[in-house]
């Protein structure tokens, strides 16, 4: 879908674009701009901050913002993620009415152990030796987060919105930092969050539902030699529910996994209970549902003809989100898009980021591709006259000066 030909005006801030960036201060090949960002996602990158230990990329990030002039706090995420330091909220206070979120995470897969993080700079690309993880995702995010806060800081007063940058924890572990933030006491009226590992100019205006789902087989332990016509067995039952239901890319929209299994004991005894655990996705919560209902269905009928019992537990991770084409964050940039030279398009994601926390307590946010590549693995690696691109593009929808 295109987001080429939206019009109309910018929603309650009409005229705080500047003169600066109206001719060519959007321009992606600042080589300042990329110079700056080279430098900090190497030292972040270089920063250890896997799911659970930020702390010291948190401290690193709370003195950047405060060099900013901008007040910050660590909310008290730690309490609920069980890691070592909080969502930092970072707010710069504007003349303009409205509060926009510019959101990343900080946190990172986990190390492979033994192996120094040791980002390795080719040109404009941020690569990593090949034998640890970059952690690009999302530290390239923050790097836009605080390039465009110093280019609010460097606007005036009555030409910015209030600014307020949130960079979570946990994110990798399944959203708990934004799971924990209060949004609500953000009170901000849209947000654009750089998390999107699809090319720039894309937008990821949807993603899916998820639910975590555990299958409980229980049949009957008997002894395997002296009376096994006695026994139901878990695993035959199991191994039917799993022939009997479609796993993989059920339709376009909707997608089901088994991941584990788990069972059995003794190799005399005709096994008792098998449990196995898996997600379902679907764009909205009634394909979900509808997926949810026929996979239950065939696995019930499976487990019945081996005689054995199956309990299902369903639990909802996270609600999917769609942001409609005239949703403010959407709109600003489709219209910003062309000063920069970007082409605009708007895609679903079948995966999760905080976008979908942020959408779900009310927040429009929109996650915006930053071009990262092979994430979560050792060949991870970021071009960051990308980067450089996102903040002209985003930096002229929000009016800001060009630093
Ligand atoms: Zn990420």
């Amino acid at each position: 879908m295109s987001g080429k030909g939206a019009s109309g005006g910018r929603d309650g801030s009409d005229g705080h674009g500047n003169a600066a960036d109206q001719q060519g201060g959007g321009r992606a090949g600042d080589p300042l701009l990329v110079t700056r960002l080279l430098t900090r996602l190497v030292d972040l990158c270089g920063t250890a901050s896997p799911s659970r230990n930020e702390r010291e990329v948190a401290d690193k990030l709370r003195g950047e913002f405060e060099a900013l002039g901008m007040r910050v706090r660590e909310d008290d995420g730690s309490s609920s993620t069980g890691g070592n330091a909080g969502n930092l909220i970072a707010e710069l206070p504007g003349g303009l009415p409205e509060r926009v979120v510019l959101a990343a995470h900080m946190d990172t897969v986990p190390l492979a152990p033994g192996e120094p993080l040791a980002p390795i700079v080719e040109g404009t690309v941020v690569r990593t030796t090949g034998r640890q993880i970059l952690g690009a995702d999302d530290k390239a995010g923050v790097c836009v987060v605080l390039e465009l806060a110093a280019r609010a800081a460097a606007t005036p007063f009555a030409e910015r919105p209030t600014v307020v940058a949130v960079v979570t924890v946990c994110e990798e572990l399944g959203l708990l930092g934004a799971k924990h933030l209060d949004v609500a006491a953000l009170r901000a009226d849209h947000g654009y969050s750089f998390d999107g590992e699809v090319p720039v100019g894309e937008l990821i205006t949807a993603a899916v539902f998820k639910e975590d789902v555990t299958f409980t087989v229980e049949g009957r332990a008997a002894h395997a030699a002296l009376e096994p016509e006695r026994g139901v067995h878990a695993i035959k039952a199991a191994a039917a529910v799993v022939a009997a239901i479609p796993l993989g890319r059920v339709a376009d929209d909707q997608v089901l996994n088994i991941g584990a299994i788990q069972g059995g004991g003794s190799t005399n005894v005709v096994p008792a209970l098998v449990s196995m655990r898996g997600e379902f996705r679907s764009f909205t919560a009634e394909r979900l549902e509808e997926l949810a209902e026929r996979v239950l269905r065939l696995a019930q009928a499976a487990a019945t003809e081996h005689g054995a019992r199956l309990s299902v537990e369903r639990k909802r991770l996270y609600a999917g989100y769609s942001l409609p084409a005239d949703a403010v964050p959407v709109k600003r940039l489709v219209e910003a898009a062309g000063a920069v030279g970007i082409e605009v398009s708007t895609v679903s994601s079948i995966g999760g980021s905080d976008t979908s926390i942020f959408n779900q307590k009310g927040l429009p946010t929109v996650n915006v591709g930053v071009s990262m590549h092979e994430i979560h693995s050792v060949n991870e690696w970021i071009d960051v006259a990308d980067l450089a691109r996102v903040v002209a593009w985003v930096g002229a929808a929000l009016g800001l000066y060009r630093r």
